[in-house]
């Protein structure tokens, strides 16, 4: 019965990966070893690689500097939702429809972060559900993670830059206490910066993405990999394999952190 289910989990997932056009990069390293990759060899080649005023409720003023900064870090969650949802601190504030706060388990060993929400997420509330989002499912599904099981999904700012630009660095400093807050309750084991805008500010670096993958760094204490955006990939098709290997890298780091197993088990 056991053997059903995971052979039915493997074969919805398969579908998945090839409705997106993934098969056969996005294949888990012990799938792999398991049946011989068949066709154009991506997946070899994959494998080989190794303010000042106090938050008071709705929409009031929110200005930028220490004590805000310190109140936002005494936020529990339903606090820190309320203040993002009337947060007014950086000019993003007035397009908005709504502010996407971030998704998933609270618990979460995993954080991935992007840069801001697009269209479809000021519409719905919610990071990453549009064409990338689905990129980012697959990409969760082939390390066998789901949105919302051990994962956490946030973004640099919560509200949508006009036009999908990058949010600019007033705004993303002025976002950022958010942020923060949410890693500091979620306490991932392992968080993945998501593009360059991610990298960037979690990092206060302004390498490129190619010279910061493969590597663990640190955010505050947590590790933290850096790969490319969905939304890049979707337009760049042949760094797909490079992300791939990305994401076995972050599940081989996982592993290291958990001392040898259950990478993608959820937390006890
Ligand atoms: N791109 C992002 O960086 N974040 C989202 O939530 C959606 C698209
Ligand atoms: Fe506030 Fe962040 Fe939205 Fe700017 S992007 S208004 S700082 S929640």
């Amino acid at each position: 019965m056991i053997g059903d289910r995971k052979q039915n989990l493997k074969n919805r997932r398969e579908l998945m990966l090839e409705e997106m056009g993934l098969t056969p990069v996005w294949r888990l390293r012990s799938d792999l070893a398991a049946a011989p990759v068949s066709d154009n060899g991506v997946a070899d080649e994959v494998e080989s690689t190794s303010g000042k005023a106090p938050i008071t409720g709705h929409r009031s003023p929110i200005t930028g500097g220490d004590d805000r900064r310190a109140t936002i870090m005494r936020m529990e969650w339903p606090g820190l939702k309320q203040a993002v949802a009337s947060c007014v601190a950086c000019p993003l504030h007035a397009k908005r429809n709504k502010a996407v706060f971030g998704v998933g388990d609270e618990n979460a060993d995993w954080l991935f972060v992007g840069e801001g929400p697009g269209a479809d997420e000021d519409a719905q509330g919610e990071p990453f559900v549009g064409q990338a989002g689905k990129l980012l499912d697959s990409m969760l599904a082939a390390i066998r993670l789901q949105r919302g099981r051990n994962v956490y999904i946030a973004n640099v700012v919560k509200c949508r830059p006009p036009g999908n630009r990058n949010p600019g660095p007033g705004e993303a400093a002025a976002c950022e206490p958010y942020l923060h807050r949410q890693i500091d309750l979620i306490r991932p084991k392992l968080i993945v910066a998501l593009g360059k805008v991610a990298a960037a500010n979690l990092l206060a670096s302004d390498a490129s993405v190619a010279s910061m993958r493969g590597k663990v760094h640190d955010y505050r204490g947590t590790p933290l990999i850096v790969t490319y955006h969905p939304a890049y990939l979707l337009r760049t098709l042949q760094d797909k394999a490079k992300a791939w290997a990305d994401l076995c890298f972050a599940v081989r780091t996982m592993e290291g952190l958990h001392g040898g197993k259950a990478a993608v088990a959820e937390k006890a």
